[in-house]
């Protein structure tokens, strides 16, 4: 055996950081340590109880599975042990001495964020783990052993200042330890009841004993075998928030078990708030696999589509076959029916809500709408049940109020024979978009999308029940009236010569200049033909970089309108030159308001010189 040698070890930069955040921003909440010791121990044996299942050689074969507590109020010590998979030298080294999780480094930025001020509550979000113990204690020693049977026993101990060492161990059991001493501010975390009330909070359902001073204190077992009935809701609740972090009860939950063809259960929850970040951060552990009650994977991607990540919760499955590599049980064939079933089951809930549930629904949308909706272009075989329960804001609804497309459709008059949509960045703006007009004049809803989700999704749906999705920028609009004819407006040889002004003057910049049938009270607008693209979608692909060619726009002036009527004029008496200043900025204006005029000091010395113009007479 190699000579005894202790090696000292300098911290990752970005460990230091984190230690002193943790010591001055989880003040409020020391206990959380605990919970992240006892945690980190349960993963432990449950990979030491999978190895179990494929592996002889083992060391410390017999030796039960569980997680041990000492306290000594005395001398102010606390210790947890564990007989779960241990770790090598190497292991604790980069372990222990790197930052490992992405949840760390999210922490540190939340902390950051919020400079210091981070409500305890969210703390659980975090898997800020180990470290946290330094909140309590100056200095910790861990002594640990790896399960396989020629490991070394190894020691690291640190004050969490910036260095640690580690030497060869004399400890002779698989597993881990981990003791210190507490400071006296934390002196009460050496009380059993103090520590007991902890672990009940936070980690009553860990699978395995915890012992105080040789008394079992957490309830096991799995929850998601018993019956229905037998579980009360106070039990889903406490489940739920042990095993998401969550402080909030769940929305809703899904409690399933299949038998038959296929057998599993499946216990799985809505949470209420998306957590932080939730949308940029895809790590976030989800969905837990057991086979059989014994846990085989934290973060089952593929029980799951990836639209569906907001399920919280667990799969347990007798027919998974076990005894291969996790790889080869992800792309089983059972998984996938499983996925089948989860998928209909909680589409079947939503559904449900959409219904009976209004508040819930809502709620739901609000915190997870976007991820969720996406799944239209993902789950073709859910496809109609997804579109089913898209909502939205209308011309015709309230803020507040969602409508379907199933309600849209309905209320259709008879003269109208497709579906009308305007998509921009708020419902405000929307709103007053004078493209809105001529809509709202003939009374027929216009859907408003101002979710980017939306603005991808439904230009691909093409169709409703038959009936086509068009967006109102489109030239090819009848609301059967191309007859109907405007008395007032300006007609004949006047506008014909008018409009051949503005086709020279704006050229390239637009596909044609045509007078509009459908402008209420505004002068002028833009619209785009059949295979263009609409100009929020439009915007939105440049904003991602995306290589497209700009649709060119039909710009579509309006007869009735009395500035217009007073350009023709003009043009009759021969200041062409003027009404060409005019155009330019009938059409900057029509730019400006789709949010793609790309410089304004044009446009602006223009309406100087007109206020100037104006001003003068
Ligand atoms: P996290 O648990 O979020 O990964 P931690 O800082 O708590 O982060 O722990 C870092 C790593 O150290 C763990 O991922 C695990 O590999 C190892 N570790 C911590 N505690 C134990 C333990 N009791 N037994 C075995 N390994 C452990």
């Amino acid at each position: 055996m190699a000579e005894q040698t202790k090696q000292q070890y300098e911290f990752k930069a970005e460990m230091k950081q984190l230690l002193h955040l943790i010591i001055n921003s989880l003040y409020t909440n020391p206990e959380v340590f605990l919970r992240e010791l006892v945690s980190n121990s349960s993963d432990a044996l449950n990979k030491v109880r999978f190895m179990q299942l494929t592996n002889e050689n083992i060391h410390s074969k017999d030796a039960p599975l569980q997680i041990k507590i000492e306290l000594d109020e005395k001398e102010q010590t606390f210790s947890i042990e564990d007989t779960g998979i241990g770790m090598t030298e190497q292991e604790l080294v980069d372990r222990l001495g790197t930052i490992a999780s992405s949840g760390t480094l999210e922490f540190i930025k939340q902390i950051q964020e919020s400079k210091g001020k981070l409500d305890g509550n969210m703390i659980g979000q975090f898997g800020v783990g180990f470290y946290s113990a330094f909140m309590v204690t100056d200095e910790i020693t861990v002594e640990t052993r790896h399960a396989s049977p020629d490991a070394v026993p190894v020691k690291w101990i640190s004050d969490g200042q910036g260095t640690f060492s580690v030497e060869e161990s004399e400890r002779e059991e698989r597993g881990t330890k981990i003791s210190f001493k507490l400071k006296d501010d934390f002196k009460e975390f050496a009380t059993k009841y103090r520590v007991e009330s902890v672990i009940k909070k936070y980690s009553n359902f860990v699978d395995y004993p915890i012992l105080i001073e040789d008394e079992e204190i957490n309830k096991k077992g799995a929850l998601w075998h018993k019956s229905k009935n037998d579980i009360k809701d106070e039990e889903l609740t406490e489940f739920y928030k042990f095993i998401s972090n969550d402080f909030n009860e769940p929305l809703d939950h899904l409690h399933l078990a299949m038998e038959g063809r296929m057998n599993f259960k499946a216990l799985l929850f809505v949470p209420k708030q998306r957590k932080p970040n939730f949308f940029q951060n895809e790590e976030f552990k989800s969905i837990q696999l057991y086979s059989n009650r014994v846990f085989v994977q934290d973060d089952c991607k593929e029980i799951l589509p990836e639209y569906l990540r907001f399920m919280e919760g667990l799969v347990d499955s007798e027919d998974l076959p076990l005894n291969v590599s996790r790889e080869v049980t992800q792309y089983s064939p059972i998984m996938n029916k499983i996925k089948d079933v989860l998928v209909g089951k909680i589409l079947g809930m939503i559904e449900y809500w959409a219904e009976s549930e209004p508040e819930n629904f809502k709620t739901f949308l609000k915190e997870f709408g976007p991820l969720f909706k996406s799944g239209i272009n993902s789950d073709f075989a859910n496809r109609d049940r997804l579109v089913n329960l898209l909502r939205f804001q209308t011309t015709k609804s309230g803020d507040d109020e969602l409508v379907s497309l199933k309600q849209y459709v309905e209320r259709m008059p008879d003269f109208q024979k497709e579906i009308y949509y305007l998509s921009g960045d708020s419902l405000r703006d929307l709103r007053n978009d004078p493209r809105l007009e001529y809509f709202k004049k003939k009374d027929v809803e216009v859907i408003l999308l101002h979710d980017p989700v939306d603005s991808f999704v439904v230009p691909g749906l093409m169709q409703f029940e038959e009936k086509d999705l068009k967006s109102i920028e489109k030239s090819d609009i009848e609301l059967g009236d191309a007859d109907e004819e405007n008395k007032d407006a300006l007609s004949g040889d006047a506008l014909t010569k008018l409009i051949g002004v503005f086709r020279d003057e704006l050229g390239d910049k637009v596909e044609d200049v045509v007078a509009s049938k459908r402008l209420v009270d505004s002068a002028a607008t833009l619209t785009v033909g059949k295979e263009g693209m609409d100009s929020h979608m439009e915007r939105m692909m440049k904003m991602m970089n995306q290589e497209i060619p700009a649709s060119k726009r039909l710009f579509e002036i309006n007869p009735a309108h009395p500035l217009i009527k007073n350009l023709a004029a003009m043009n009759e008496a021969g200041k062409t030159d003027r009404v060409k200043l005019f155009a330019q900025q009938l059409f900057e204006g029509s730019l400006l308001m789709q949010g793609q005029l790309e410089s304004p000091t044009e446009f602006v010395n223009r309406m100087t010189n007109f206020m100037k113009m104006a001003s003068e007479d």
